[in-house]
């Protein structure tokens, strides 16, 4: 397949290069090869995509939203249609096995636009009588320009989970993928035209985090949605509270999953390596501090082992792989400083810890025990395939050590015990809390972080609040009264 796409960026229906910008290369992480190369958003290519996304904005925010919410129901038939072109390409811009990429991307993606734009057309006010016949009603209103600034880890996803609602409200969108995976936006952007989205609502410029602070300190953006890292969502949220421009912040984790030991021990197993494996561990949302009750301690562990054995890792192009590379080099040698830490610290390796040899970024699925709260292992956000396992006894006890920490995406409970189930989930401090069952991600339900993990929501009718001003009208059937 060639990935070279036709240029680096997308604006006003069309492709566009300036190879004034500073090089990226695409690199292939299953082999390490330079697989094509696109160029960073000069000033210009900014320019271009910022006056082009506003005056289109102008006409799409006057259409009915069914007429908005059919062009993107279009635009997600259409990506059904070519799912697995999408997904080989996704493959090859992230790593991640075509196993998982045929199933988990470009149809999340098309679900997101399937949602919204079935929702488009119920994104209403509401009439407030008020006394003596006087009346108010609210209208919910487009923003204007959206910028989303998307991560690495899943670029078609991330792509649409901002598009969508964005578009379906009546804004523009200037989309600037992670500059490790540029390809798969593109493909939306075309995709998202040739289903009817008049040139200049969905621009995608590529570059680094200097083109992404230079679009969120423009002051014709109104919204800045980022999906990224903690250290990243402080320099964007602080950038956009300068301009006072709305947020929504998708930022990291780092998740507790609580198994206690009368759960059901297969599925505990399979959350956890769920919770930590797919995509290689680089899921924002990761239960990587597996707190595991006494009683079930050994059985999980031993389970776990075997089960991991089992592993398919290889060439992500290859439907029967099941375990891929990391997505760069950069991120492998983060990954392997803090398995050096957990070793340093006292943790037990009980499996993995090595990069595979070969070229792409592969390093074993990891897994340490006997980790303690105060380890970096158990603090750090690592963002790869490294499982901590940690020791309790007591309900109270492990929900304070969950809450313990900066982080407050999400949290898992596996429990065959429904009222402790509840009671504990009623007590954790994450955004969403999964009971028997990890990483579920339906467009239908919000998603989003507490704490440090994040402002706002994404997905479900909540996205919708974030992407529209509610405006109310005050309407006097009577005469004024004054006091001169
Ligand atoms: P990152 O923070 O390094 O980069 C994210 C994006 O921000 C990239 O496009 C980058 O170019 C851009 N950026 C960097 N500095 C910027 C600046 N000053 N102004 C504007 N944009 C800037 O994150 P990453 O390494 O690409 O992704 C991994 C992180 O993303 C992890 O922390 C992970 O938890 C998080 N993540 C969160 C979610 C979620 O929904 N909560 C989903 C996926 C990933």
């Amino acid at each position: 397949m060639d990935i070279q796409p036709k240029a680096s960026h997308f604006i006003q229906g069309t492709y566009v290069e300036d190879n004034n910008g500073t090089p990226i290369d695409v690199i292939y992480p299953a082999t390490g090869e330079v697989m094509g190369r696109v160029y960073s958003a000069t000033p210009e290519i900014i320019e271009q995509a910022i006056v082009s996304a506003k005056s289109a904005q102008v006409a799409w925010a006057k259409l009915s939203g069914g007429e908005r919410g059919r062009i993107l129901r279009r635009a997600a038939d259409i990506i059904r249609e070519r799912n697995y072109d999408l997904s080989v390409l996704e493959t090859y811009d992230t790593g991640k096995p075509l196993s998982e990429t045929l199933c988990a991307d470009a149809t999340s993606a098309a679900d997101a636009l399937e949602y919204f734009g079935g929702l488009a057309g119920s994104i209403t006010g509401e009439h407030i009588p008020l006394g003596d016949g006087n009346w108010a009603y609210t209208r919910r209103e487009a923003l204007g320009l959206c910028v989303g600034i998307g991560a690495w880890n899943y670029p078609t996803q991330i792509a649409c989970w901002k598009a969508a609602p964005a578009l379906a409200c009546g804004n523009a969108m200037i989309f600037k993928p992670s500059e490790t995976t540029p390809l798969c936006a593109l493909k939306i952007a075309e995709i998202l035209l040739e289903a009817g989205l008049p040139a200049g609502l969905y621009n995608v410029v590529q570059g680094s985090g200097d083109v992404g602070a230079a679009l969120v300190c423009d002051p014709r953006i109104d919204k800045v949605s980022l999906t990224g890292s903690v250290p990243t969502g402080r320099k964007v949220y602080a950038a956009a509270a300068a301009g006072m421009k709305q947020v929504t912040m998708e930022l990291g984790g780092k998740s507790p999953l609580i198994i206690f030991d009368d759960a059901d021990l297969e599925n505990c197993v399979s959350g956890a390596i769920l919770a930590n494996f797919y995509s290689t561990g680089q899921i924002c949302s990761n239960g990587t501090r597996v707190f595991v009750q006494k009683g079930i301690k050994d059985a999980f562990l031993n389970r776990l082992c075997e089960r991991l054995d089992s592993a398919i890792i290889g060439d992500p192009q290859d439907e029967a792989t099941n375990f891929g590379p990391m997505v760069s080099e950069r991120q492998l040698a983060l990954v392997l400083g803090f398995i050096k830490k957990g070793k340093a610290e006292g943790a037990r390796l009980v499996t993995g810890g090595n990069r595979i040899a070969g070229g792409g970024f592969y390093l074993q699925p990891t897994i340490f025990a006997e980790v303690t709260d105060d380890m970096s292992i158990a603090r750090d956000e690592i963002f790869g395939p490294v499982m901590s396992v940690l020791d309790f006894e007591d309900e109270a006890d492990v929900i304070a050590r969950a809450n313990a920490t900066e982080f407050g995406l999400a949290a898992g409970v596996f429990t065959t015990d429904f009222s402790r189930a509840h009671r504990v989930t009623d007590r954790l401090q994450a955004g969403t809390c999964f009971i028997n069952s990890y990483n579920d991600a339906p467009v239908e339900v919000p998603f989003g972080g507490m704490k440090m993990s994040g402002i706002g929501r994404e997905n479900s009718k909540e996205a919708i609040l974030h992407y529209s001003h509610v405006k109310s009208v005050f309407v006097r059937m009577g005469k004024m009264e004054s006091p001169f």
